[in-house]
């Protein structure tokens, strides 16, 4: 097996090496105080194609396969969290749904604003009654002279509030629910009876926002169901497509974010003493550091091998991707653990980074699909005929 990094993406991770190490990583600390990413950050962001790594080159994204959208989440992924979030909605599930199945004019419209980051999408499947049970979702829609109609609430929607535009995924038929009732919008937030709700304050990733959005007889154009009228009641396939899509690439986010803690560990034990020597020659830190660098280089190994699976086979890889999930940010809790355990009571302060990671990694495990349901997606696939 050759493991070599094609040279186009060694190069793209060198220079976000140096976006995050020169800009993001120098203001870090400023932005989880304020809870908010600078304009000018925004603006580079931009400059570099991050709002469009995952957008097909014909709509001026970078069109970067699996492994190259990995390679460069797991780097962006070294340094504050949000970072990572403000860009991911219109790389991930914010603009999957019509990469996926949206049709020659939905794609015309929207992803060349996504891919430049003139735009900012959202996703919005979760509602209160519809978290792990996405089918159970309540909001629905309605055909009404020509016009869908909105009537529903979601939450926890990331970038909601910055969004221009929302995937949202309502019922139209009560009685067929997943298997044929629900339909996924195109929601612009100038639409009638479109608005953002309570905006959540969170336990971690500070700088990126999660809203409630309200939709109250929001009037939809009936061409903004994703993939037209044939894709009516469609929906639910588009959404799990998508956050099929999405596994891979959280998983290189939990990995980033764990080497940087690695790294960082590593360096305290080097400078901190104890008992007239760094804890760095002490065996028991040792011990931590090694497991943490071992279960990095196994998560590393499954998480690259699914994206060049992913790539090669041009489709799915359902199991691979949540195996991959799974492992990849349960191995970056137990990291971030180990983490601040090396640094003892530094570990604890809100002055060093090491604090912020364990809290904003505790999310990798929770969306885009806990924990639990990769087990019982990944049992499903390993057992069905
Ligand atoms: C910060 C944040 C941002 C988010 N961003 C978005 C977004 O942009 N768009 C969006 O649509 N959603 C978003 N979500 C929602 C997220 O995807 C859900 O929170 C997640 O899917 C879990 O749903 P829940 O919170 O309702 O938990 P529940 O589904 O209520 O789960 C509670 C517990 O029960 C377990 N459980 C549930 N069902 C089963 C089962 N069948 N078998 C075993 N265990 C089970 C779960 O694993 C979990 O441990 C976000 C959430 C957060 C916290």
């Amino acid at each position: 097996m050759d493991y070599t990094i094609p040279e186009n993406l060694a190069l793209m991770v060198e220079t976000i090496r140096r976006f995050v190490k020169k800009d993001l990583d120098p203001i870090s600390q400023q932005v989880e105080k304020d809870d908010r990413i600078p304009d000018g950050i925004v603006e580079a962001m931009r400059e570099l194609g991050l709002f469009g790594l995952s957008i097909p080159e014909e709509f001026g994204g970078l069109g970067l396969g699996a492994l190259g959208e990995c390679l460069v989440y797991e780097e962006l992924s070294k340094t504050n969290a949000c970072f990572r979030t403000r860009v991911a909605t219109n790389n991930g599930i914010g603009s999957q749904g019509i990469v996926l199945d949206g049709t020659p004019e939905q794609k015309e419209r929207y992803l060349p604003r996504l891919a430049s980051g003139e735009w900012t999408a959202c996703f919005a499947l979760t509602e209160p009654e519809a978290g792990s049970d996405a089918a159970n979702i309540q909001t629905t829609a309605e055909l009404v002279e020509g016009r869908w109609l909105l009537n529903g609430r979601k939450h926890f929607i990331t970038n909601g509030s910055e969004s221009h535009v929302a995937t949202v995924f309502a019922l139209t038929d009560k009685s067929k629910r997943a298997k044929g009732g629900i339909t996924a919008f195109i929601v612009e937030k100038t639409y009638p009876g479109f608005s953002v709700g309570t905006i959540e304050s969170k336990m971690g990733m500070r700088g990126s926002h999660t809203c409630e959005l309200i939709f109250d007889n929001c009037e939809v154009p009936a061409e903004n169901v994703i993939g037209g009228q044939a894709k009516v009641g469609q929906g639910f396939k588009t959404a799990m497509k998508t956050l099929d899509k999405g596994r891979l690439t959280m998983a290189a986010s939990a990995l980033g974010a764990a080497q940087r803690l690695l790294e960082l560990s590593v360096d305290y034990a080097k400078q901190r003493v104890q008992f007239g020597r760094p804890i760095a020659e002490f065996q028991a830190v040792q011990f931590m550091l090694a497991d943490m660098a071992s279960q990095i280089y196994a998560a590393r190994q499954m998480l690259y091998h699914a994206a060049w699976l992913r790539d090669k086979r041009g489709s799915a890889v359902i199991k691979e991707a949540s195996m991959v999930k799974l492992f990849c940010t349960e191995m970056a809790g137990r990291v971030a653990d180990m983490a601040v355990q090396v640094h003892g009571g530094m570990g604890y302060m809100k002055d060093y980074p090491v604090e912020r990671f364990y809290r904003d990694l505790r999310l990798t495990r929770i969306y885009e699909g806990t924990s639990e349901i990769q087990r019982l997606v990944i049992a499903r696939e390993m057992l069905k005929a």
